[in-house]
């Protein structure tokens, strides 16, 4: 065939291929432009999931009816006007491609005055074809309808999935750019009934709170920082209320809602220890820098940005959340039964079973001097402790001042030790214990080249490891902590070889993470084992001096607390 340039309306088809995947991505485009014309109040209305019909009003500041044609025009827009701009871009839009790109796949329908004008315009396009512009009644502002979205380019449609399935996609479109422009009203319907309705001029945290969950109000924790010209403020929630999904993760720089895999990191190190690692924490961010450092021309949908220095983002990410999370009481409330089966809850706390003492000494109260160490710096808000006891070699139970705090005995101790290891190794490689026999490891395949994948991190942690035979390492020193606790040293290092790949992948500060987390685990005191008397009390003093004693370092809790409100409730003293 020989080469010709294609007409405009194939070449506007294929660039909607980019910029309208589907219902969520016209409502993003029309719902953007309404923004852009400084709208207060936006209406998006769908039949049957969009494929049936999209309608956008706003009360913007309109188009004038000479400019409709050019709207749906290629390249064309009215918010750049020479490349310079690019370099500094403040409006949701720039592109001028997505009223082409819409017209061209469907039958659209642009209504539209300006405030300060008599009468409105009309302009239809039906599938790449454009009808005469006619006037027409409007009331100020602009409104677009989308009628029968792909339906002449089957392969798309084809794509899409259900009614239900499109519309709760454009539902979390709208609750991102909600998030982001909370001074704007917004309300969406589906097919006649109202599915989210937020008031104009509304606070931007009452925003989050009416999008992410009234039920997570006031346990929503706030973060408001800002650092080497970086702004960010937001909301998190409290690590048990973390999601199977990063669904409820709305993350905006500049006010547009992006997809941005430095920033989910950061926000998952600073969960770190604190969720399961398949979880996900519930998070609205909203950062600001100067428009100058961010390339939003990367994506046609401008979903991903480019971050001249992502690296100073994801630090003042992660550590602004983990600031605001170390701030605050963790501790979970233990879930009881409900009231109807107050029975059970008798069972378990009232009947004296649980509270059986295998040790009658074990009981013990702290000489008041020695809480006081503690008492003027509370981590995470848990008080002092008083008195405590080991139940069945496994459970502590403590009294706080909100109640009976229940500790893991294993989780707590491995995030004490995992704590301590982290700090120990901020000031230098960890303290080595050199072995009179060294101990040997097999290893699969070569010994040499094993060895070279993790000598350097094995060098930080007190390890002295070198080759020895084809197959075999030996280990010379470990680290003390490794040796004191009796760890099997010759499996601890197995496991790392076993986990090579992945250190390898990771950046250093996860890596490093990583396997202190592993030799927290393997170090830390197990279930079944009997506690004296002199080692709880200092787990337990210990536990008052750490960051994030609620949790052990692979996010599972270590502690739940009975409080005494919920006991004198279910135990019917009030
Ligand atoms: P872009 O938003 O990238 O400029 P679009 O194709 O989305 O490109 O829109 C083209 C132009 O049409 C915009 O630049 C704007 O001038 C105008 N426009 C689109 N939608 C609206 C609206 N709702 N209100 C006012 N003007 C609009
Ligand atoms: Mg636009």
């Amino acid at each position: 065939m020989p080469i010709r340039l294609l007409p405009a309306h194939v070449v506007n088809q294929i660039a909607a291929g980019e910029v309208v995947e589907r219902p969520a991505s016209v409502v993003k485009e029309l719902v953007e432009n309404a923004i852009d014309a400084g709208a207060t109040q936006i209406e998006v209305d769908l039949l049957e999931g969009g494929l049936e019909s999209i309608r956008v009003r706003d009360d913007g500041e309109g188009i004038v009816p000479d400019e409709l044609r050019l709207a749906v025009a290629p390249h064309a827009t009215s918010k750049i006007s020479a490349a310079e701009d690019l370099d500094g871009i403040a409006t949701m839009g720039f592109r001028g491609e997505a009223l082409a790109s819409i017209g061209s796949v469907s039958r659209l329908e642009l209504l539209s005055r300006r405030h300060d004008a008599e009468a409105g315009a009309r302009l239809v396009v039906d599938n790449g074809d454009m009808h005469d512009m006619e006037p027409a009644a409007s009331p100020p502002g602009t409104t677009m309808t989308v009628g029968r979205l792909f339906a002449r380019v089957p392969a798309r449609r084809k794509f899409l999935k259900t009614a239900r399935a499109e519309s709760g996609r454009v539902r979390r479109v709208l609750r991102d750019l909600a998030a982001a422009h909370p001074g704007v009203g917004f309300t969406y319907s589906t097919d006649g009934v109202i599915r989210l309705e937020l008031p104009t001029g509304q606070a931007p945290r009452d925003r989050l709170v009416a999008l992410l969950g009234r039920e997570l109000g006031d346990s929503l924790i706030d973060i408001d920082v800002e650092r080497d010209g970086v702004s960010m403020w937001g909301v998190v929630g409290p690590p048990d209320t973390a999601r199977p999904a990063s669904t409820h993760q709305i993350i905006c720089l500049n006010g547009r809602p992006i997809v941005d895999r430095a920033i989910r990191q950061a926000l998952r190190e600073a969960f770190r220890g604190l969720i399961e690692p398949s979880r996900h924490p519930i998070a609205a961010l909203f950062i600001g820098v100067d428009p100058t450092r961010v390339d939003v021309n990367v994506h046609p949908a401008k979903t991903e940005v480019r971050l001249r220095d992502e690296r100073l983002i994801f630090v003042v990410v992660r550590d602004a959340v983990r600031r605001a999370l170390e701030g605050r009481d963790l501790i979970p409330d233990l879930p009881l039964p409900l009231p109807e089966r107050r029975s059970e809850a008798r069972a378990l706390f009232g009947a004296g079973k649980v509270l059986t003492v295998s040790d009658g000494s074990s009981v013990t109260q702290v000489p008041a001097t020695q809480a006081s160490r503690f008492a003027s710096d509370p981590i995470d808000g848990v008080k002092p402790t008083t008195r405590f006891m080991q139940l069945h070699d496994m459970w502590l139970v403590v009294e706080d001042e909100q109640g009976i705090v229940i500790v893991d005995q294993h989780a707590l101790h491995e995030r004490v030790m995992f704590e301590r290891l982290l700090d120990r190794i901020g000031q230098g490689d960890l303290p080595a214990q050199h072995l009179m026999v060294p101990v040997a490891v097999e290893v699969e395949g070569d010994a040499a080249t094993a060895l070279a994948s993790i000598v350097a991190l094995t060098r930080q942690l007190g390890f002295d490891l070198t080759p020895m035979g084809p197959s075999t390492i030996a280990v010379h020193a470990a680290p003390v902590l490794l040796v004191e606790r009796r760890v099997d040293l010759a499996g601890f290092v197995e496991d790392l070889l076993d986990r090579a790949g992945a250190l390898h992948e990771a950046d250093d500060e996860t890596a490093l993470r990583d396997v202190l987390d592993m030799m927290a685990c393997k170090a830390a005191i197990k279930a079944g084992d009997r506690l004296t008397e002199r080692e709880l009390q200092d787990l337990l003093q210990q536990r008052e001096a750490i960051e994030r004693s609620s949790n052990c370092p692979h996010g599972r809790p270590t502690s739940m607390r009975l409080t005494l409100d919920d006991l004198e409730q279910r135990f019917g003293r009030r």
